[in-house]
Order: structure tokens, then sequence, then C-alpha cells
């Protein structure tokens, strides 16, 4: 309760551990500088000297947190110190500091130590951690790039390169697939890590095809162009999850890439949160059409701007004068041609990009007669007509898709019209299927024009880099698709490291709302809350009693309050089938693809061609309508299910490496480092149970024969070829002078640290 006494205990407890430990290490000078010391205490103290080698240039701090949180529990009876401070003390909300708070603010104060030396790379363990500098560091060169070349962990310091080097090396030493996970809040760092991991593969993949290289090097700006937007929280923000494998021979030459894409946040394209924008890929293309004074050409008008956002105006003109996306503009058409785009597909995308922009501009007005009220119109058809243009369909057609729709009734056909609310709903659901799946068709045409040579058997390192956990203050149902997803990464981190039953939050929450549209098609987002309210009984969900229409989450990043206005809405996600049916007598060749077979649950592009490209009599509008009624009624919250279930399983076939991005602040400043921002982060994503898990318990179980085929260079001459049993095991192990391994039946358990060094003398042999 005392701050002293408090401090006495900690060096006691620290002391303990370092006199058994680090007899002989030297000076206690700078830790007496401390600040954890000098917060704690507020004068010197004096330590037992040992202690100093605690605070020392530690760049693997799992050591240090294992040792500490495992002396601790046999030192320390005191499970739980509680001190006190002044109101302007950093530990101030601290109040109970509790093992392991207490070892996370140690690990926090070194990483503060570091990242105001601007060593943002840390490990535990095998995990890096990796601070945002939010400054260009000048330790990505080339020059960097030969220095973390299969050369020992130690022998660098800590560095996002040396992971991706940790992969390759596994994939090349083992023939096993590899896969890096990402993970972090919105803005801290995941896309410039993942960009970061695909420089240096490229380069350790001796892709001496120059024209390859700058190829896949091109594909996260190309796809990040359509997919990413400027968020609140970051400018560069992705809204759609990235699983990108590299493929590369067995002897490890790169020989091509794959992406696999996963719920575009596509509502963006139609309305965004204030202060937000659109997808990045809308502003490059108006300000550079604009600069290459083509705006004509893509029927985009200069004097009323296409409506982008919210302060749309005030957005356009920033856009025109900003030669920055003029550029940016630019460097995607270089991307575009780079990687194989023919430029009849490129235009056909810019048109398709006209498109949606003068699609956000068609106004309906109301049409009251004698015997209608319910009828919508467009009464200023410009905007129609160049849509209706650019997709090369005609505009009475496009009109009347939108302002009606077919209704199959007891057999019968009728056509009923739509309110303006309505027609202003069905453009919506246009756009964003007409976005949704142009992204999926270009990821798919990047995947086709990078495919390796179908006759290599070759090997990949994938590296998955999501939209980050975000907590806005208001927060929609694209925010919990975005929350939930991170769940279930977070929940595959877990089961591989700690390979324990987690309660996940994920099974129910979207199944729920699923169930919800299905049965109560005349739900309203009231009646959702008050279903959620009735059948969800569980600590981590709340209904906040003053607030209408909202809920709450417990996720494991922390409390989210979400707003369920337009949660069904949103959930539906539905395309109407005559604008289906509109867009398919397109004559855009693109467009055809795009609309010739029904939607997956992502919005992409199914296999299974609904109707033969090669002169079928397309049936009717009418039949048409009701057989496309049943393929486009799918909801996206299963989709966020299917696609991200896919997505993991394909990462539990490889080895995983982990990387953890951490925000040290919310204001984008470089050097400034919240310690209570930093340490909530390392709390949530169990940096401290995960280092004593890998220190102490067996990570690696290996059958006996992988273990020989793998080692045997190690104990036996390369051409002895020994046999796979127990005996051969022990001959390796021991020649490695290894120890605290244990013997399974069938399988050899060891430590984490143990892979690295039998790996390490691999490479000496
Ligand atoms: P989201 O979940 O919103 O997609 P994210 O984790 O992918 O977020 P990034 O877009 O990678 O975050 O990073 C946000 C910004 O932080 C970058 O635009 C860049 O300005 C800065 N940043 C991140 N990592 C680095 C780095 N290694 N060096 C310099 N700046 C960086
Ligand atoms: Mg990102």
């Amino acid at each position: 309760r005392n701050p002293e006494q408090w401090c006495r205990s900690f060096c006691h407890f620290i002391g303990q551990c370092l006199i058994k430990d680090f007899e002989a290490r030297p000076s206690v000078t700078h830790l007496l500088e401390h600040p954890f010391i000098k917060q704690a205490h507020g004068k010197d103290v004096a330590l037992p000297q040992q202690l100093a080698a605690l605070i020392q240039e530690q760049q693997d701090l799992g050591f240090v947190i294992s040792l500490a949180s495992h002396r601790h529990e046999r030192i320390n009876t005191r499970k739980t110190l509680i001190i006190e401070s002044s109101p302007d003390d950093d530990l101030v909300n601290l109040e109970f500091l509790d093992e392991v708070s207490f070892i996370l603010f140690y690990l926090t104060s070194h990483l503060q130590k570091r990242y105001d030396e601007l060593q943002v790379y840390t490990y535990v363990g095998d995990i890096l951690i990796a601070l945002n500098p939010f400054q260009n560091l000048s330790i990505y060169s080339p020059q960097f790039s030969k220095l973390y070349h299969g050369v020992k962990r130690a022998d660098n310091p800590p560095h996002i390169f040396a992971t991706a080097d940790a992969a390759y090396r596994g994939m090349v030493t083992f023939c096993k697939d590899q896969c890096i996970i990402i993970s972090g809040e919105s803005g801290a760092g995941k896309t410039e890590s993942a960009h970061l991991i695909v420089q240096h593969l490229t380069f350790l993949g001796k892709a001496n095809n120059r024209t390859l290289r700058e190829k896949i090097l091109q594909v996260n700006p190309l796809v990040e162009a359509f997919g990413n937007a400027c968020t609140a929280i970051n400018d560069n923000s992705s809204r759609f999850g990235k699983y990108l494998e590299m493929k590369f021979t067995p002897t490890g030459a790169v020989i091509g890439a794959k992406i696999s894409e996963y719920l575009l946040e596509k509502s963006r394209v139609i309305k965004q949160a204030t202060g937000e924008k659109n997808f990045h890929i809308f502003y490059y293309i108006y300000a550079g059409l604009y600069h290459q004074d083509k705006l004509r050409t893509f029927r985009l008008p200069s004097r009323t701007p296409p409506r982008l956002g919210h302060q749309h105006c005030k957005v356009m003109h920033d856009i025109v004068s900003s030669k920055l996306y003029a550029e940016q503009f630019d460097a995607i058409q270089e991307c575009f041609r780079n990687i194989g785009f023919t430029e009849e597909e490129v235009n056909s995308v810019y048109r398709i990009l006209s498109a949606i922009l003068n699609t956000g501009n068609i106004e309906f007005a109301s049409i009251t007669s004698q015997h209608q009220t319910d009828k919508s119109e467009v009464p200023n058809s410009e905007s129609l007509d160049n849509a209706a243009s650019l997709l090369c369909i005609g505009p009475e057609e496009l009109q009347e898709a939108l302002t009606s729709q077919c209704v199959v009734t007891r057999g019968e056909t009728i056509i009923r019209t739509n309110t303006v609310d309505k027609a202003a709903d069905v453009r919506d659901a246009m756009s964003k299927a007409l976005y949704g799946r142009l992204f999926s068709w270009i990821v798919n045409r990047i995947n086709t024009l990078l495919q390796p040579d179908m006759n290599i058997c070759g090997m990949n390192v994938g590296i998955l880099d999501i939209f980050g956990f975000e907590n806005f203050k208001k927060n929609s149902f694209e925010q919990l698709c975005i929350n939930i997803a991170n769940e279930q990464i977070q929940f595959y981190f877990n089961q591989h490291i700690f390979a324990l039953e987690q309660v996940s939050l994920t099974n129910w929450e979207v199944d729920d709302i699923e169930s919800q549209d299905r049965l109560f098609p005349q739900a309203t987002d009231q009646t959702l809350v008050d279903k959620f309210e009735d059948n969800l009984r569980c600590k981590y969900f709340w209904i906040p009693k003053r607030v209408e229409l909202c809920f709450g989450i417990q996720h494991y990043a922390g409390k989210v309050m979400y707003n369920v206005n337009g949660f069904l809405e949103k959930n539906r996600d539905t395309l109407p089938a005559d604008i289906v049916v509109v867009l398919r007598t397109s004559e855009n060749k693109l467009l055809q693809q795009l609309f010739s077979s029904p939607l997956t649950k992502t919005g992409n592009v199914m296999n299974v061609p609904m109707q033969n490209k090669g002169g079928i009599i397309l049936p009717s509008r009418r039949t048409e309508t009701m057989l496309t009624h049943m393929t486009t009624v799918l909801s996206s919250s299963v989709c966020l299910q299917y696609s991200l279930m896919d997505l993991l399983s394909k990462m539990v076939v490889g080895q995983p490496h982990f990387v953890r991005c951490i925000k040290p602040n919310d204001d984008r400043r470089a050097l400034r480092f919240g310690k209570e921002r930093v340490m909530v982060q390392l709390r949530y994503t169990g940096i401290l149970e995960t280092v004593n898990i890998r220190r102490q318990g067996f990570s690696h179980r290996i059958p006996f024969e992988e273990f020989v085929n793998r080692y045997y260079y190690l104990a036996f001459r390369a051409h002895q070829m020994p046999s796979t049993n127990k005996e051969n095991v022990v001959a390796i192990l021991e020649r490695a002078k290894l120890e605290a391994w244990v013997l399974g039946k069938t399988k050899v358990f060891l430590r984490y640290y143990h892979v690295e060094q039998l790996n390490l003398l691999l490479r000496e042999v």
C-alpha cells in the first residue's frame, strides 16, 4: 500500500531472480534512471547490483518475462500488490498491480526505452513486436535486406526482415508452407509490415526475373487503391482482408503470387462516416482524368461533381487541385500495365468506376397520380444517361430497373413500382454490387496474371493482413464484421499458441443476425435488439438501458458499443434481380463477365457459369428474374464466416509466424509513446501468456520420422539414410547437445528454442 514497500518487494523479487541467474552481470547505474523505478519510488533506491542485468539492452524480452513471471510465483507469496500514487503519476490507472500488470508494465517501459531510440522492433520469444514509428526509418534499404539474409537471429537487431527470412528459411529447409500473421489495431502498421515482408521475400526469392519482381511488388499498391480508404483512425485503412501467398520453387526462387480477399466494406462506396472518405481509387481517377483532360470521355461532370462523400463539394475541390491524387492515378495505371492488364480491360475498369460515380448522382422524385402514389421517376436524367452509357446498357431499361421490380406471387409475375426511398436503395445496391464485383474481378485477374507455371510443384509463404480492430464513437455493422474477423484471427492465434479453448463470441453473433433475417423477414432494427436481448445471455453481451437501438460487446480487444441502425439492411446486402438482368444485357465484355454468374457470399464471381457465353438465348426478363432471385439473396454475414474460415483453414496447414503491430499513440505522432495505450494492447494480445507457454511448454511436437528426415545431417552422413526410429532421434538430439526435450510414443516434444538451435546447426552443416 505504500510505494516504498512496493518498491522494496519489487527489488527483492527481481534481485532474487537475478542473483540466481545473472551472477556476473555489471553496473546498476542506468537502472536507477529507469522510469519504472523512478515512477514507483520517486527517488534513488539501493538495488541489488544484478538487477541491472534485467534492464540491459535485451532484444528478446521473452527471456526476461518468462524468468520474471516464473520466479515471481515461487518467490513472492503475495499475489497482488496495491500501490498508491500521486495523480500525475503514470501509474495512476494501475491501481491493482497484479503480477501480469507488473510484468506488462516492465515490458512496456522497456519498449518505450527502445522506441525512444527508434528501435521499433523487439522479439518476445519468437513473436515480433512492431511499434509503429509514424515516421520513415532508414532501415529498409537494400543494404538491410542483405543484412537479414540467412543469418542467425541474434546477429542483427530485431527486424521485420528477420521474420520474413525465418519464414523463407522454414519453407526452403523443411519444404513446408509458411504463413505470417500480422495483427494489431487499425493504424498499428499491419499493411506497412506486409509490404516490407513482400519486399524482403522478393529479395530472398532471387527474383532475377525483374519483371516478375516488379509485378509482385505492384500487387499490393494496386489492390489497396481499390480496397483502402481514409478513416477517422488511419489515412490508409484497409477495408478488406487480404491473404497474399508468394509462390516459390522448392529451391526458393519466387515464381508467382496469389491474393485472397475477403469482406470488402462495400457500403463505403455509397456512404461514409463523418470525416471519412470513399475508397482511394475514386479520388485518384477523378483527379487523374481531370489532369489528363479526359473527364468528358468518361462522362464525368466537372460542374456538378460526383457525390463521393459527405462533404463532397469541398472534397472534389481538393481532389482536382491535388497533384498527389493525379500522381497516384498515374502510378495505378502503371501497376495495371506492368502486371499485365490489357488496355481494353483497364479502360473498362475506368468506365465502371465512372459509372459508379454517375450512379451516385442519380436522384429520384415521386410521382403522384390518381391511381398510384408510390411511384418514382428520375427528373434529371443526365447522370442516369451517363451511367447507362458507360455501362453500355439502355437508359430506359436502367430507369425501369431502378424504379420498379418484378415480383412473383402465386406463379404470377407482376411489376411493382418503387417509392423514392426504395429506388434510392436499389441505386445504392447497384453501386455496391458493381464495385464489389469489380474488385473481385481485379483480384482474380491479378491471380491469373501472376499464376506460376502449373508444372512446378511450388511452396508458399502467405501473409495475412486484415482490417484491424476498430472502436469509433459510433459503430455499425461494418465494425461488427471487422471486429469479429479480428476475434477469429485472435482465436486462431490462441489455438495455435495455447491449444486451449477460448470462449469465442463469433459463433453466436453472426448466426443470430442471420437467423433473425431469415426467420423474420418483417424484422426491424428494434426487433433485432429485442431478440438479442431475449436470446443472448452472455457476459460478453449487454444492452444499455438508456440508449436506444444499441448493444455492447466485450471483445478481446475492448468494449465496443454498436448502433443497430440499418443493421438488418446491411446484413441482407441484396441486389435486386431486375438490376442483374439489365446489367447482363451490357455490351461491355467486362460487365457481362461480372454479372454472368451468380454472386458468392463474398461478392466474388463464382465459377459456376449461369449461362454459356456461346450464344444461348437469354431468358425473358421475368423468368430470369425468378432464377436470379434465388441466387442473389445471400447475406454478407454468412460470407464473413465462410470466407474467413476458408482462409484460416489455409493458414492452419502452414507453419505460422506472428507479427504483433502496436500503435504507440492515437495522434499518429512520431516519438510519442502512450504507456497506457501500449500496455492495453500488449495485455489483450496475450503476449505474456504466449511467452510463458512458448518458453515452458513444448511448442513443437514432431513425429520421429519427420524429425530424423529433417535433422539427420546433424549426426549422420548424408548418404547414410538412418532409419527413422526413436534411437536415431535421441542420437541427433544428443549430438546437438540439447536438453530438456521429451520423447513420446511417436513424437519428440521440443521447446521452441530447441527448434531454433537445431535449425542454426543445420545451416552450419
Ligand atoms: P488498418 O487496420 O486500418 O488497415 P494498419 O494496421 O494496416 O491499419 P497501416 O496502414 O499499415 O496500419 O499504418 C498506418 C500508418 O502508419 C501508415 O500509413 C504509415 O504512415 C505509418 N506506418 C506504419 N508502419 C510504418 C513503418 N514501418 N514505417 C513508417 N511508417 C509506418
Ligand atoms: Mg491495413
